[in-house]
């Protein structure tokens, strides 16, 4: 696929599905930012304490989904900026919300035009995500060197990567807060990913497959069809 236009990608899939991993994978094959909503957040929170942030902050260590209407405005501010830059770019975790999915569909269409937005679906069990979350462990650099512990990998390890990370069990890896992640998914987002098969299509991938294969059937999905 040659992109002449900057490109949008939006990755669904229930937490652990692996679609951190594949969103970048996507973006470094196309040059596009690697837009990780999570860390976005993150990243907002940690830059402004008003009582509006710092309640969200509160909603967010629980595991439940932080405020539909608050997520899409830093959404939507970052990715003008990206867009501004003119570079295309990866969601990885957004929309998570039939709010989010409503408004930010529109919102794309306006910047990037429709034929330049893909939305693609991994699809991963609810049992094979549980095995998975529980034996992970993520870069505290970055989330996407993400190991497993019975790939002989060990909290308090450096990471591979080299980037002198030190691996750790992610808080939302807890199977508590699992519990709650696999609930606020099926409940919230299951219908925000229907929306968007209902008004723009979504590519479905099979998620249960080794990181390459995974990365090899997305890539041959979203070659234009002869
Ligand atoms: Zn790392």
């Amino acid at each position: 696929m040659v992109m002449n236009e900057p490109m949008v990608f939006l990755f669904f899939g229930i937490p652990g599905s692996g679609k951190g991993t594949q969103a970048d994978l996507l973006a470094k094959k196309f040059g596009v930012e690697h837009f990780t909503t999570s860390k976005a957040l993150k990243e907002y929170m940690a830059s402004h304490d008003d009582s509006e942030t710092r309640e969200q902050k509160e909603v967010y260590k629980k595991g439940v989904l932080n405020d539909p209407s608050w997520v899409l405005r830093v959404v939507e501010e970052k990715t003008s900026e990206i867009h501004d830059q003119g570079r295309g770019l990866v969601y990885d975790g957004s929309p998570r919300t039939l709010y989010e999915a409503e408004n930010l569909l529109p919102f794309l269409v306006n910047l990037f035009g429709k034929e330049n937005i893909k939305a693609i679906r991994l699809a991963v069990s609810t049992d094979e995500i549980k095995r998975r979350l529980e034996r992970r462990v993520v870069c505290d650099k970055n989330t996407a060197h993400s190991y497993t512990t019975n790939g002989g990998f060990r909290i308090g390890e450096v990471c591979p990567a080299g980037d002198g990370g030190i691996l750790q069990r992610r808080d939302l890896d807890n199977p508590k807060i699992i519990e709650t992640r696999l609930d606020e998914f099926n409940k919230r987002t299951e219908p925000a990913i229907e929306f968007f098969e209902k008004n723009h299509g979504v590519i479905k991938i099979n998620g249960e497959q080794s990181v390459e294969d995974v990365h090899r059937d997305v890539i041959k999905a979203l070659e234009p069809k002869k």
